[in-house]
């Protein structure tokens, strides 16, 4: 590419200034990896399950007692939980007209509801959960070797369907403190919440008219198979998936683990592991041994199967800035295209 572009993302139609820093190259940014401690005083750590609430699962293999040692994967709620179930006593049913009736906007809606809705408020009911990776202190996800890789992503799975009941359930994990990431000891989170957040909206809602005006095409299919035919972008494929940087990437280095056979939901399909673990060792082969990264799951709501899922996974190399607050749009000074050269480059 020449100069800076905007592109739109093909999934949620959002905007993004593409913007090439030719100069920079990966140790030019401040927050790529970080030193994590010994994990002294680790309340995610084997041996302190006393130290947080009561497990909800756990891989344990030699069948060892819950809340004890012996697991490999443990989830419990969040002891600081964004979303929580609802007690006897709330109000959880949403009355109709409210604000909250449904997730479009109130103030756009043309039928005006009978309360003030500029204020609106309800309880956030749902499930937050934590599902700690490894028993032994592993501040990065990129240590773990495949097979037990594998058994984490299915710990993820099977907790998102243990909450198949809501209308949405997100799955996320942050590593590192730019990247949200509270505590090191590696972890992912779920959160089971009472809508759907307006983004994956967007996605369903534009699955949903590029099939119909397709008569009957697969949005992120038809990405797909123009980004292996382009083979500009696309990092790696094998027999179930393809590991690409989007055509509209918010941050550098951002990657996309599509199925080639398409499949609404994350929770429900068993592939795409494999891939993960080799674009995480990409990641930790240009920015270091315990990169920071944000990484989400983007799967189809509740009832919904004009979706198609995707794991989605970046560095986190720098913080945003004051325009991508104001605007919401994303200034990306790495183009994917140049991202997927040096990952192709580095991947096993
Ligand atoms: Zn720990």
């Amino acid at each position: 590419m020449g100069g800076p572009e905007i592109r739109i993302d093909q999934l949620t139609g959002s905007r993004v200034l593409v913007t090439p820093d030719r100069a920079l190259k990966p140790d030019d940014f401040g927050h790529g990896a970080w030193t994590p401690g010994d994990g002294e005083g680790c309340p995610f750590c084997e041996g302190a399950e006393a130290e947080t609430p009561g497990e909800v699962a756990a891989l344990r293999p030699d069948g060892s007692e819950p809340d004890s040692p012996g697991w490999t994967t443990r989830t419990f709620p969040n002891l600081y939980p964004a979303l929580v179930p609802p007690g006897d006593s709330e109000q959880s049913q949403v009355e109709a007209g409210s604000a909250f009736a449904s997730h479009h906007d109130p103030l756009l809606s043309s039928v005006r509801s009978a309360g003030n809705d500029l204020f609106a408020s309800r309880a956030a009911t749902g499930h937050h959960e934590v599902i700690v990776n490894a028993p032994e202190h592993i501040a990065s996800i990129t240590d773990l070797p495949p097979e037990r890789l594998e058994a984490v992503v299915e710990s993820w799975r099977e907790r998102m369907r243990a909450h198949s009941d809501a209308p949405y359930v997100q799955l996320i994990l942050n590593q590192g403190p730019d990247a949200g990431g509270s505590i090191e000891h590696s972890h992912a989170q779920v959160g089971a919440a009472p809508f759907v957040p307006a983004q994956v909206a967007r996605e369903r809602e534009r699955f949903a008219a590029y099939r119909e005006r397709t008569a009957g095409a697969s949005l992120l299919e038809d990405v797909l198979r123009e980004e292996v035919r382009r083979d500009e972008r696309l990092v790696a494929i094998d027999d179930d998936v393809a590991l690409i940087c989007p055509w509209a990437s918010r941050w550098p280095y951002e990657m996309r683990i599509i199925p080639r056979t398409p499949s609404p939901s994350f929770e429900e399909d068993g592939v795409g592991t494999p891939m993960l673990h080799r674009a995480l060792g990409a990641i930790s082969s240009i920015f270091g041994a315990t990169p920071q990264l944000n990484l989400w799951v983007k799967t189809a709501p509740r009832g919904v199967e004009d979706f198609h899922w995707h794991l989605d996974l970046a560095p986190r190399l720098e913080p945003p800035s004051s325009f991508e607050f104001a605007t919401g749009v994303d200034v990306n000074v790495v183009p994917p295209e140049v991202a997927a050269a040096e990952l192709r480059d580095a991947i096993a």
